[in-house]
């Protein structure tokens, strides 16, 4: 709250500066080709309609809090095949997928077009989130510099299979709407080279720095 402290002025100019840029962010698209399901429906403003699609829900609850949000769906599995056209044309990536393939699909591409990458990963009752910008240079780690390859397949259980407790996943994603807006917004500190954890049943959040890779094979020394 520095600019408190120096006058109603500057916090005006503040406000009036990031609500300008909060007010042209106004496209955005959501790729996901599940359903909501009971198991794992983490609260969303409107309450998740067990069965829809996730991309509409999401489309819908958006659409009740700002009708000027220009929203596009994909009902589709993100892969190499499409990943570039259908982000491309955006200025941030949030990554949400339950699955390796599309995190580190998603971790490759955002440092080749140069895109901020804000990625939440969850475990039954853990969450862990990110702010990716390796395309920065030194100081900037990826993905990979933390975690350099996938775990093999039957090591880490799926979401559907390990079971999520749905207000876990509400955490990670309102932090993760919080980390995405203060990107857009360019608001306080970003998670950039910091890993945020949570553990739901310690009631405990901590923070580790990560370190950039110079071999890692995404962003280190060609
Ligand atoms: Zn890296």
């Amino acid at each position: 709250m520095k600019s408190a402290r120096r006058g109603n002025s500057v916090c005006s100019r503040r406000a009036s500066s990031w609500s300008a840029r909060a007010a042209s962010a106004r496209r955005c698209s959501f790729i996901s080709p599940r359903q909501v399901s009971g198991r794992s429906a983490s609260p969303t403003p409107t309450g998740s309609i067990v069965g829809a699609l996730k991309v509409d829900s999401a489309r819908d609850a958006l659409a009740s809090i700002n009708p000027g949000v220009r929203v596009e769906t994909h009902p589709l599995r993100l892969g190499p095949e499409n990943a570039e056209a259908l982000i491309g044309g955006y200025g941030l990536v949030a990554d949400g997928s339950d699955n390796f393939d599309t995190r580190y699909l998603l971790t490759d591409l955002c440092f080749r077009l140069k895109k901020p990458l804000v990625a939440a990963a969850l475990s039954p009752f853990e969450g862990q989130i990110s702010t990716f910008k390796p395309y920065l240079g030194a100081g900037h780690p990826c993905y990979r510099c933390l975690f350099r390859d996938p775990p093999p397949p039957d090591l880490v259980p799926r979401c559907e299979t390990a079971g999520i407790l749905g207000a876990v996943a509400g955490v990670l994603g309102t932090l993760q709407a919080v980390e995405t807006l203060k990107e857009l917004l360019q608001l306080g500190e970003s998670l950039d080279g910091t890993l945020l954890l949570y553990d739901a049943l310690r009631a405990r959040f901590h923070s580790i720095r990560i370190a950039k890779d110079p071999e890692c094979p995404t962003c280190g020394r060609p």
